[in-house]
């Protein structure tokens, strides 16, 4: 079995949600739910080791449009967000990853050797990740409160904009160059996100704010949750070019397992085969070699092929993987290492 330490999951949103309804989240990760994707069981069956694991603040209004005929889709960006009650959400999800640390159900990891020892102690390493920067203000002081409660990655934007950005909206077909990209204050954010240790995520930005960030940041480039447009052309996915520019910077772009970013048809539709997911694989290796390939699930944030079905399914890409022809170095590599890789240098332990 590989060890997989994963690009992006959304467990933290629902726990959080679950826990408006009254649920424990320590008690759900640990006892187990038969809703979603990741638990504490089903994470070891499916060797998932960890991952980073993101703050998410929903879009109350955000309405996916029902493909045309020919079935094409293009789904309006969700309004912008309030930042307080934005920052409120942010803060209760901080929560309730910093009482699962607290609860031993998982450890808030803040080195690649804090992960490692997980992957040794059969525990849960999650990475707090921020998805979308509603919750903190231009003046960044929020980025600190939140860098000091455990943050270690963030994207600037979610499909929405914000103060910082610009993100593409959930459309088929569609390019990434959907409108602007960063604002002043989202440059400043990169910037401090260097300064301070915090891995910047290109997934959901528009390819003009993929390029402001490649022009700003000092650290590889990383798509943590995005797959190939060339072969699944909606909106989320990486043109060649940004493919390029990834491998050139020895950055990563994570495989989403969502089957509307790996099917040819972009249609939601769970019956899709592994070699869907085999096939956005092997383009982005043979387009940035092996050092740059990784996994960003979107476990607990979209649809995935049935034949995975949830974390303790994670294997069953590796066997496919394997029988495609990758080897156990190629596979340490997509599965775990090149995200430790990244990760060592955006959190400046090659120093
Ligand atoms: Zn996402």
């Amino acid at each position: 079995m590989q060890s997989v330490f994963d690009g992006h999951n959304d467990v933290l949103y629902r726990l959080w949600k679950h826990s408006k309804e009254g649920a424990d989240p320590v008690r759900e990760f640990i006892d187990g739910t038969p809703t979603g994707h990741i638990d504490k069981r089903r994470a070891i069956k499916g060797g998932l080791a960890g991952g980073l694991c993101a703050i998410y603040v929903p879009s109350g209004d955000l309405a996916f449009r029902a493909p045309d005929a020919n079935g094409h889709y293009s789904t309006p960006l969700a309004a912008p967000l309030e930042r307080a009650p934005s920052l409120d959400i942010a803060v209760e999800m901080a929560s309730i990853a910093l009482r699962m640390d607290r609860a031993g159900a998982w450890k808030l990891c803040r080195s690649t050797a804090d992960i490692r020892q997980c992957m040794e102690d059969d525990m849960f390493a999650a990475v707090l990740h921020m998805e979308g920067c509603e919750a903190i203000g231009e003046d960044l002081a929020a980025l600190d409160l939140f860098h000091a409660a455990g943050l270690r990655s963030l994207g600037p934007v979610w499909s929405r904009h914000n103060i910082f950005g610009h993100g593409v909206p959930f459309a088929y077909p569609m390019s990434p160059d959907t409108g602007d990209g960063l604002t002043h204050a989202g440059e400043e954010l990169v910037r401090r996100c260097n300064q301070l240790g915090i891995l910047v995520d290109l997934a959901h930005i528009t390819e003009k704010g993929f390029w402001d960030v490649a022009r700003i940041s000092d650290q590889p480039l990383v798509a943590s949750h995005s797959n190939v447009h060339s072969l699944t052309p909606v909106a989320r996915n990486l043109t060649d070019r940004q493919l390029d520019a990834i491998r050139e910077s020895k950055g990563v772009a994570g495989l989403n397992y969502a089957v509307a970013m790996l099917r040819p048809d972009a249609r939601e539709n769970a019956e899709t085969p592994l070699s869907d997911m085999v096939r956005h694989i092997d383009y982005m290796v043979q387009r940035m070699g092996i050092d740059c390939v990784a996994l960003g699930s979107d476990f607990d944030g979209a649809k995935i092929p049935a034949e995975i079905a949830d974390a303790a399914g994670n294997q069953r890409l590796v066997t496919a993987l394997q029988k495609a022809g990758y080897g156990q170095e190629d596979l340490a590599k997509i599965c775990r290492d090149n995200w430790l890789r990244v990760l060592r240098s955006a959190w400046h332990e090659d120093n």
